[in-house]
């Protein structure tokens, strides 16, 4: 697996200070299972996030310590990352924090359609969570609605592929969207697209077909 798309250096600080709510962080910990890049990453905010409390009393770090450290994580090259996937032996097709929250397999979920092409199946989060973790299954050729967030939206892609104007997505990339991005993917490839998003707040579509939908597909 080439993992090409990962998530911001931003949200990966947030992820490691604790900070993000738990569909996201359970989104980040799949995407970081399956991506050395990010495994490295986090292993660097941890060092120089306990360098500078140990230097809390001390003499004082350069304050753009940790600046120069993200925007080194951010010019790293893709390539120089190619991670095999830790996935739970029973459930290939799923990274471990995405298999606890499912009985069982891929194959062996009971798919709602709610649009043509577009199905969906709700992953369990817990009541205090402000953020919704739903797996979609979306057919070859579906161009979903152009559409901007209400808020933060993760996608990692688990199985198949989409395009949109950032990219290929293909298993183990990330999309990492915040309200004022509006996209338009597609699905590319010839098997169904799975993925699972995470969003805070419900998705805002623009079109009418959109905003039909949107009640319907519920994220
Ligand atoms: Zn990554």
């Amino acid at each position: 697996m080439k993992i090409v798309h990962h998530p911001d250096s931003a949200t990966l600080v947030s992820y490691a200070a604790g900070n993000l709510d738990e569909g996201f962080a359970t989104l980040v910990a799949a995407h970081i299972a399956s991506c050395e890049k990010c495994q490295a990453a986090l292993r660097e905010i941890e060092r120089v996030g306990g360098a500078l409390l140990d230097t809390v009393d001390a003499t004082p770090m350069s304050p753009t310590a940790l600046e120069r450290t993200l925007s080194r994580l951010d010019s790293e090259t893709a390539d120089e990352h190619r991670a095999p996937r830790t996935n739970g032996e029973k459930r290939p097709d799923l990274p471990a924090p995405l298999a606890r929250l499912l009985k069982g397999g891929l194959d062996d979920i009971a798919w709602k359609t709610v649009a043509p092409g577009v199905s969906k199946h709700p992953l369990p989060v817990s009541r205090a969570a402000r953020s919704r973790l739903t797996l979609l299954k979306i057919a070859p050729g579906t161009k979903v609605p152009d559409h901007g967030h209400g808020g933060m939206e993760l996608t990692l892609v688990l199985k198949g592929s989409y395009c949109d104007a950032f990219g290929r997505f293909a298993p183990g990339d990330l999309a990492d969207l915040d309200e004022h991005v509006e996209h338009q993917p597609i699905v590319d490839s010839p098997e169904p697209c799975v993925c699972v998003v995470a969003t805070e707040a419900p998705t805002r579509f623009k079109n009418v077909f959109g905003r039909i939908l949107q009640p319907i597909v519920g994220i």
